[in-house]
């Protein structure tokens, strides 16, 4: 019987909190957070706040995360943060790929190819996002979708390391949106996408966490959390409160 992944439950701040507001977070989080939650707690927090995140974090297992990162460890790329530098923050992990970066940066498969290899290669553990679109899932595309974004991202990361990755299914048209997928969607696409890494590797299949990103809300958490191929979720909106991001962890238990 393979041994039952742990739930992971990360909150992606996105653009939000100074980093005083970061520290009055952090100590609330502390405060709600039970002493042995049911999942993995994590917060994906701006480059500018992560050193309070992480001095904040000290002693406790909550996970910081950076938001992006650039695939090369130094050089000529301007305003550009690179894996050593979060590394030497203590940071633990950092989302890859997330649609908005997709949609506002430029954000690439082809990127993402040296990207993960490299946060895997500095000891980060990636949070690889991959979704489709509206039009896409209209348009019955999204198994394609999936299909190029995890195989694209994945090329380079060798079949042991593969389990090591964290993969957040995050359809674009449940973001920020409020319509969160249904439970069998994400069950749906998340069987699917262990499917593709078990393409590569089995053992990886069975050990790599995918989590569910979209809306996500303290009363919509437990149905999707239930499903047996979602890991955990990754959580805008509702985890800029405290409260609310350690009320989704709780729906893990
Ligand atoms: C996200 O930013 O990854 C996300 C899932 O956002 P929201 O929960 O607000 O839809």
């Amino acid at each position: 019987m393979p041994e039952r992944r742990r739930p992971y439950v990360a909150g992606n701040w996105k653009m939000h909190k100074t980093v005083a507001e970061t520290a009055a977070y952090m100590d609330e989080l502390k405060r709600v957070l039970p002493a042995d939650p049911p999942a993995d707690v994590g917060v994906c927090v701006p480059f500018t706040a992560l050193a309070a995140a992480v001095e904040a974090a000290r002693g406790t297992a909550i996970k910081v995360c950076a938001q992006n990162m650039h695939q090369q460890a130094q050089g000529a790329y301007t305003g550009e943060i690179s894996a050593p530098m979060l590394v030497e923050l203590a940071v633990n992990g950092v989302v890859l790929g997330h649609s908005e970066r997709r949609q506002y940066n430029c954000e690439t498969d082809r990127a993402l190819q040296d990207k993960v290899p490299a946060a895997l290669a500095a000891g980060l553990e990636p949070i690889l996002c991959v979704g489709e679109t509206e039009e896409e899932r209209d348009g019955g595309e999204t198994e394609r979708r999936l299909r190029h974004q995890v195989q694209e991202a994945l090329e380079k990361v060798p079949p042991e390391q593969l389990g090591d990755v964290v993969i957040a299914y995050e359809p674009v048209w449940a973001i920020g949106t409020g319509r969160v997928a249904t439970a069998a969607q994400a069950q749906e696409a998340i069987a699917f996408i262990r499917a593709l890494v078990g393409d590569r590797s089995k053992e990886a299949a069975e050990r790599v966490r995918v989590l569910y990103g979209g809306s996500v809300k303290p009363d919509n958490a437990a149905e999707i959390l239930s499903q047996p191929d979602v890991d955990g979720a990754l959580v805008g909106g509702a985890s800029l409160d405290p409260n609310d991001l350690a009320a989704i962890v709780a729906a893990c238990g």
